[in-house]
C-alpha cells in the first residue's frame, strides 16, 4: 500500500508503529481506509501478547507503578508497550494519563513504547483506537501491553473488555467508595494491589489487604480464579515481582484450561457487536432521509400523534 512500509511496523521500527498509530487515531476518510488496510495486515502478527488493564483513582501511583512494572519487565527480557484509555480527560489536547513527565525512565528504554490517549472524543471512539492501536503493538513485537485508565468512569469496562488480566490499584486504609471506586469494577478484577505498602502505611496496607480478600473470595468470577488481593510499593519497588509472579500464574492456569483463547474469542465477538451499533447509528447520522424526517417525527411523537415504537420503526425503515 502506498505510503507505509509494513516490513519496518513487524521488524518493530518506532517510527513505523508511530505512523500507523497515527493513521488508526486518524479521522480523515482516507486515512481510516488506509488504517484498516494496515490492520487487516497485521492482524495475522497480532494476538501474541499478554494485555493486562490496570485502573485505579487518581494519585493511586499508577504511573509509578507502570514505571516500575515495566522497567522490572524489561529487566525480564520483555518488551513492553503502554497504552492509555482516558477519554474524560477535561484537558484539551492532551491527556492527564500517558503524558510525556510521566514513567520518565521507562520511556527512555528502547524497549519500551508509551503512547497517550487518542483524543477522539467519545469514549467507544477512544476504546476502539486503544484496541486498534494494541493490535499494531502486537505486530510490532510488543510482549506485554499495560492499558491504563482512570477508576472513575466507564473507561474500567471498556479495558476488563480487551485485557487478559485487569488488574485495581487501591490505597491503604478507606474502603472502596471512600476511595471513590465504583463497586462494579471490583467485580471485574482479576487483582486488587493496594499500592504505597511502605513507610508508616506499611500496616494500614496490610490491615486492608486482609480486609478485601474476604469480600473479594465472594466475587470469584470463574471458574478457576479466585481474585487475589496483594500490596505492593510502586515507589520503593516492593513486591512488583510478586506481582508478575501472580499475573504468571493465572497466565498458566487460563492457558491450561482454555479459559485464556475462549476469553479472548468472547471479546473480539463483544467487539464486532459494539462496532456493528457503531456503524448503524453513524448510518443513522449520515442518512439525510433520516435527518429530514426526525423532526416531524419528534413533534408526532410529544403530541402522541405517534408511538415511540412507531417513530422508531419509521426510523429505521428509512435505512
Ligand atoms: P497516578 O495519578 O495514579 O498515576 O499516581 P502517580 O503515580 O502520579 O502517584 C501519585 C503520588 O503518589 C506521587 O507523588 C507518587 O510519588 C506517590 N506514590 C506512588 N506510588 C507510591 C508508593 O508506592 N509509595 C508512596 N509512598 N508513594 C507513592
Amino acid at each position: 500500500m502506498p505510503g507505509f512500509d509494513l516490513h519496518s511496523l513487524l521488524s518493530g521500527k518506532r517510527r513505523a508503529l508511530a505512523k500507523a498509530i497515527t493513521l488508526v487515531e486518524s479521522r480523515l476518510p482516507q486515512d481510516m481506509v488506509e488504517a484498516q488496510q494496515i490492520l487487516e495486515q497485521v492482524l495475522p502478527h497480532s494476538g501474541k501478547s499478554l494485555r493486562i488493564g490496570i485502573t485505579g483513582v487518581p494519585g493511586v501511583g499508577k504511573s509509578t507503578f507502570i514505571e516500575a512494572f515495566g522497567l522490572y519487565l524489561i529487566e525480564q527480557g520483555k518488551r513492553v508497550a503502554v497504552l492509555a484509555v482516558d477519554p474524560s480527560s477535561p484537558i484539551a489536547g492532551g491527556s492527564i494519563l500517558g503524558d510525556k513527565t510521566r514513567m520518565e525512565e521507562l520511556s527512555r528504554k528502547e524497549q519500551a513504547f508509551i503512547r497517550p490517549s487518542p483524543s477522539v472524543g467519545a469514549l467507544g471512539g477512544v476504546a476502539q483506537k486503544t484496541r486498534e492501536t494494541m493490535l499494531l503493538c502486537e505486530a510490532a513485537g510488543y510482549d506485554v501491553i499495560l492499558v491504563e485508565t482512570v477508576g472513575v468512569g466507564q473507561s474500567e469496562y471498556q479495558v476488563a473488555g480487551m485485557v487478559d488480566f485487569f488488574m485495581v490499584l487501591m490505597l491503604p486504609g478507606g474502603g472502596d467508595e471512600l476511595q471513590g471506586i465504583k463497586k462494579g469494577i471490583l467485580e471485574l478484577a482479576d487483582a486488587l494491589v493496594i499500592n504505597k505498602a511502605d513507610g508508616e502505611s506499611e500496616k494500614l496496607a496490610g490491615l486492608t489487604k486482609q480486609q478485601y480478600a474476604g469480600a473479594m473470595s465472594l466475587l470469584r468470577h470463574n471458574s478457576f480464579w479466585k481474585p487475589q488481593v496483594m500490596t505492593c510499593s510502586a515507589l520503593k519497588i516492593h513486591n512488583i515481582d510478586t506481582v508478575w509472579e501472580m499475573i504468571s500464574d493465572y497466565l498458566r492456569q487460563a492457558e491450561l484450561n482454555g479459559a485464556f483463547s475462549a476469553q479472548r474469542v468472547q471479546q473480539n465477538c463483544d467487539w464486532m457487536h459494539q462496532l456493528i451499533n457503531q456503524m448503524l447509528l453513524s448510518k443513522l447520522d449520515q442518512s439525510s432521509d433520516v435527518v429530514a424526517a426526525l423532526p416531524g417525527l419528534e413533534a408526532d411523537v410529544a403530541n402522541q400523534r405517534v408511538t415511540p415504537y412507531a417513530a422508531a420503526r419509521q426510523i429505521i425503515n428509512l435505512l
